[in-house]
């Protein structure tokens, strides 16, 4: 298989500086290439192996380097250390300051000792305004501390290898940090990583290989290397129930987001995927205002960066999905209401189902109060299921939480006939609510039988 077939996937966090590569590292950089590693972050551990990972860096386009020393080596941290770090890191390749830490399993340094060269260096790192990249090993509580007294969450970083349990995590989160995951999560005996896997969102996870350590199952026992992170990969899209090319372009995303490096594809702005559904995102208008909507944050879903700089025509559409029958099927959504659209998705529903694709719709449910008239009649036979928007029990919560141009009283009595009469037009019609504080999710349930509709409330935090 080519390259270009495979998922683009970023090692972030490689040890490519040392003796272990030093007789074959162009033929293992190669094999990383050749198994669709785009990136590779290598990772200092000391002042000499920093400077020699710069050098790996310098010698090819898509290694970058970060520099730090690791919690072993914390006695060499004195102030000229610091001073050399601080050069290091003004390197146009050096993009985070790692890994920094503290290992308490190993304790080859004194304990003290590490704590110090872990707050000096993020001290450092926010002078620099660049992230770290921490290293724990069964300090856990003591990590998490330092972090917040020394007010990481200023240029975040990444807690690389994550080993803590599901309430750490989720502090690390809250503290704006990405978890990084190795090989390990591919050991069988490892249920309780892969646990923590399906319980935060992707959308702050990334991969690496740690190598030339923790190779992954396939392989293990012997040398690892960043073609490998793909085994990872493969875990992770298993464990969440997604795809590679999912995992490949949130944690690439991800990546970019983090240290800066990397690409984001601009052309998944209008049509984007996850799993074998095919996403379009028409418009970026929308009937509402919802408090909830991740729109207002970054635009970010699930790796895809959906503002639309214009709306896409039919024709450019038609391009971007291609051969529409590689899908299972093709839904209308994005970030805003797209019935505003109508006439296009009449026009490309129709060229849909002439190919018997399935065709769904997300809609706010208002687009009869839009265009004056009822618009289901004309998507009979076009559109497959339709997903409309309840979100609350009463029209009261229901203005506090989507703030609708219409008003309290027009809106929600509009989107409940709207699913009541779509039930006519339509084979599959299904309310949805999220699962916000003050919405009643078994009385919305209520609400969507006796429209005789089917029922399903949404995450408030993961979207798509
Ligand atoms: S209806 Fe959807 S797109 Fe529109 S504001 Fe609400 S959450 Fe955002
Ligand atoms: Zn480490
Ligand atoms: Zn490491």
């Amino acid at each position: 298989m080519s390259s270009d077939q495979l998922p683009m996937l970023v090692d972030s966090h490689a040890h490519l500086d040392g003796k272990q590569f030093a007789e074959d590292l162009d033929a293992t950089v190669k094999r990383a290439t050749e198994n669709g590693i785009s990136h590779i972050l290598t990772i200092g551990c000391d002042l000499q192996s920093s400077a020699d990972s710069i050098k790996v860096a310098e010698q090819y386009d898509n290694i970058y380097a970060a520099v730090g020393v690791h919690p072993h080596d914390a006695t060499e941290i004195n102030s000229q250390a610091l001073e050399k770090l601080r050069t290091m890191l003004s390197h146009p390749k050096v993009v985070a300051l790692g890994e920094i830490g503290l290992d308490f399993y190993r304790d080859r340094s004194p304990r003290d000792v590490q704590r110090n060269a872990f707050r000096k260096q993020i001290r450092l790192a926010h002078e620099v305004n660049k992230p770290i990249v921490v290293h724990d090993r069964d300090a856990h509580t003591e990590v998490i501390d330092i972090l917040r007294e020394e007010n990481a969450s200023k240029t975040g970083g990444v807690l690389h290898c994550f080993s803590g349990d599901l309430n750490m995590a989720k502090q690390c989160l809250d503290l704006g940090f990405y978890l990084s995951f190795t090989g390990t999560i591919t050991y069988p005996k490892n249920n309780a990583i892969r646990e923590i896997i399906k319980q935060i969102p992707i959308d702050r996870m990334l991969i690496e290989t740690d190598c030339p350590y923790l190779t992954p199952q396939k392989f293990r026992g012997k040398r690892n290397e960043p073609a490998y992170v793909r085994f990872t990969a493969e875990k992770m899209a298993e464990i969440k129930g997604l795809t590679i090319d999912d995992v490949a372009r949130v944690t690439s995303r991800n990546c970019y987001d983090l240290f800066g490096f990397g690409t984001v594809d601009q052309d998944s702005k209008i049509a984007y995927q996850i799993r074998d559904s095919l996403y379009l995102n028409i418009t970026n208008r929308c009937t509402n205002s919802c408090i909830f909507c991740a729109k207002f944050k970054d635009f970010v879903v699930k790796g895809h960066e959906l503002q639309l700089d214009h709306e896409p025509s039919v024709d450019e559409l038609k391009r971007v999905i291609g051969d529409p029958t590689k899908y299972d099927e093709i839904v209308f959504c994005g970030y805003g209401e797209p019935l505003l659209r109508l006439d296009l998705i009449i026009e490309l529903s129709q060229w849909l189902k002439q190919q018997g694709i399935k065709v769904r719709i997300n809609s706010d449910g208002q687009a009869n109060l839009v265009h004056q008239q009822n618009v289901l009649p004309k998507l009979t036979g076009l559109v497959d299921a339709i997903s409309i928007s309840l979100n609350a029990h009463d029209a009261h919560t229901y203005h506090h939480l989507c703030r609708s141009t219409y008003g309290e009283t027009q809106s929600y009595q509009a989107v409940k006939d709207f699913l009541k009469q779509a039930t006519a037009h339509i084979p599959e019609v299904i309310a949805t609510a999220v699962t916000y504080p003050g919405v009643d999710i078994e009385a919305c349930k209520q609400i969507a039988s006796e429209l005789g509709v089917k029922f399903r409330s949404r995450e408030y935090n993961e979207v798509g």
